[in-house]
């Protein structure tokens, strides 16, 4: 009797051990394998003496643009996912000697994402209109790009869903980010500075958090479904 006691005792107790090692060794396991090699480009509109649109209450583009960048640089990168930036600071990144130096900015932009071969590019900009009341976020992929496509409805659907935006659908844009390389790519129009309303959005902290926390969220989503899934 003692020793089938013993026996059903020492039974509970390996198991008992083997389960608090299954739990402890599960989230180690999970941290070592939690190295992902997926690169975004991340791409603030605009720059140095190109400022974008001006907003009904003065807002930059520009200087908007980088700050929702490095705010959604910062959400990836505090997740494992590389990020190369187009531009971290004010400047643009045309030579100042060129004639026309819009295309020689978007060259340099071009020629980084080639640089980079990323998975995914995401360029972040804000709209305007000459009808103030016109409101909402857009993103926009480019003609036959369908992985950007694919990408530009995640982020939309979470746009319309999460923010009642009243666009679902995202749009074909002809844009040079876009058009410019094979990569997936996705241009985000994140509301109208021209609508004071949204403007004064835009600039709240509470909000800038909500739109980069749904661009966040479509990107993890699309990155899920490219090649570089399986290294995970
Ligand atoms: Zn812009």
């Amino acid at each position: 009797m003692f020793v089938i006691i013993q026996k059903k005792s020492l039974v509970i107790i390996l198991i008992c051990v083997f389960c608090i090692s299954i739990f402890f060794a599960l989230p180690l396991k999970y941290t070592s394998a939690h190295k992902f090699d997926y690169k975004v480009v991340l791409d603030a509109g605009h720059g140095g003496r190109d400022g974008g649109v001006v907003g009904y209450n003065n807002t930059i583009e520009k200087e908007i643009n980088l700050r929702y960048a490095l705010a959604l640089k910062s959400l990836l990168e505090s997740n494992n996912i590389n990020v190369v930036m187009t531009r971290s600071e004010d400047d643009g990144l045309y030579d100042i000697n060129s004639k026309n130096k819009k295309l020689s900015d978007m060259k340099v932009r071009q020629e980084l994402i080639e640089n980079t071969q990323p998975d995914l590019v995401v360029s972040i900009h804000m709209n305007s209109f000459p009808l103030k009341s016109v409101s909402g976020a857009n993103c926009f992929y480019g003609k036959d790009n369908e992985s950007g496509k694919q990408i530009a409805d995640y982020i939309q659907k979470l746009f319309a869903k999460n923010m009642n935006s009243r666009n679902s659908l995202s749009k074909e844009g002809d844009y040079y980010i876009l058009n410019c390389t094979q990569y997936p790519s996705v241009l985000i129009e994140c509301g109208f500075l021209s609508n004071p309303t949204e403007e004064a959005m835009l600039n709240s902290d509470e909000y800038q958090n909500i739109v980069i926390y749904n661009i966040y969220c479509g990107i993890v989503a699309f990155l899920g479904t490219t090649k570089n899934a399986t290294n995970i």
